[in-house]
């Protein structure tokens, strides 16, 4: 099946007592066992399994084209799952442009349990000069947040192989109709499905798809089941309900940035736009091999600088002054007062998640305030 039938269908589990056609959010925490004691409906406890979570993961599995995913509480719950399912003292190799979310997790959470180099992506000869006895993983994560950057998927995805390495990408900023990175040699595959899965701003969630149901994955369901950042049943009917119309909404997100895009590079008030569909960018040839469209979101730098830059997020009348990203609304952001003084992003740069609104009505409230 085709991408749009698999996000509409794949997900939805009948229910065979009311043959309701979508399916129903079933909250109840356990389940009745039967006379010899087995579960004949499936399910234990919905800390383990429940049904909701059952098919968010069916759905983004066979999105991603895995054998299997794991449900979280947030994106950050489930990057944590993978550093989790290492041993201790495993090294693990990282963009220096990590999202920073997990870039704090790994110096805060798990200092003096893991080692970790955080690196140029793009130096592919750089992440192979890094491998040592000790490394287990390498993250990557691309499109990279806020410079787009791309990293090379199958190149690393060769060199993880050579060494016997667990290759993982973060594909948030794509989303799995912009990208399918398993396609491409990884191993494992991480959104947060807060994002564009979602889609609609309202829940937060994060998922893991395995190419292969082996060891380490065991660990990682292992760190599910028992650590219990599993989101609610709410949240995963929710996003599940999202993924529906995921394939139309990217279509929607890649026409506006795109056309955004355009429009910016060609305004005199501003630097740089940084996107991956404009011919302009350094890796535009790494993004037409890699990707199956160039995504929603986009980064230019304005060039009267930090003051001009706040001055075009607080005028805006239809952009959100808001982080996050994904949403139908869109959102426009100042990354460095975010990002905190160790950030390499430029003081002048704006963040922006191309919503769904009319691309004339978006470009009408840049160009009254640019
Ligand atoms: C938002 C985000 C995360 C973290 O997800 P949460 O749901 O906020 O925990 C991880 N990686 C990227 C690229 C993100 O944009």
């Amino acid at each position: 099946m085709k991408i749009e039938t698999i996000a509409i269908h794949s997900g939805n589990q009948m229910d065979n007592t009311t043959k309701a056609a979508i399916q129903p959010i079933t909250l109840s925490t356990t389940f009745e066992r039967g006379e010899s004691g087995d579960y004949p409906g499936g399910y234990i406890y919905s800390r383990a399994d429940n049904p909701n979570r059952k098919s968010l993961e069916k759905v983004v599995a066979a999105l991603e084209n895995g054998a299997d995913a794991c449900a979280f509480a947030t994106g950050n719950a489930a990057g944590m799952s993978v550093f989790q399912a290492l041993a201790p003292g495993s090294h693990i190799i990282c963009p220096d442009d990590m999202y920073h979310g997990l870039r704090n997790q790994l110096k805060m959470l798990f200092n003096g349990v893991l080692t970790f180099d955080f690196i140029d992506f793009t130096n592919i000869e750089l992440i192979f000069q890094t491998i040592k006895r000790e490394t287990k993983l390498i993250w990557a994560e691309t499109p990279s947040n806020p410079l787009l950057k791309l990293c090379d998927i199958a190149a690393i995805a060769h060199i993880a192989k050579e060494h016997q390495l667990i290759f993982a990408v973060d594909n948030t900023f794509a989303s799995p109709c912009c990208q399918q990175p398993l396609s491409l040699g990884a191993d494992i595959v991480m959104h947060s499905t807060t994002k564009y899965l979602n889609g609609h701003s309202d829940v937060t969630g994060g998922i893991l798809i395995t190419k292969e149901n082996n060891e380490f994955w065991q660990n990682i369901k292992n760190v599910q089941s028992f650590g219990g950042a599993v989101p609610s049943p709410f949240d995963c009917y929710l996003i599940t309900r999202g993924i529906k119309t995921l394939p139309y909404r990217m279509r929607g997100h890649v026409a506006n940035a795109q056309a955004l895009a355009n429009y910016l590079e060609n305004h005199p008030a501003v630097e740089a736009v940084y996107y991956p569909g404009l011919a302009s960018h350094p890796q535009h040839e790494l993004a037409k091999k890699q990707m199956l469209a160039y995504g929603g979101m986009l980064s230019f730098l304005l060039k009267d600088g930090e003051e001009k830059a706040r001055q075009v997020i607080n005028d805006l009348k239809i952009f959100t002054q808001a982080t996050s990203l994904g949403g139908v609304e869109s959102l426009i952001e100042h990354r460095y007062s975010v990002e905190g003084p160790d950030t390499k992003t430029p003081k002048n740069l704006l963040r922006v998640s191309v919503g769904l609104e009319h691309i004339d009505d978006l470009i009408a409230d840049l160009e009254g305030v640019l």
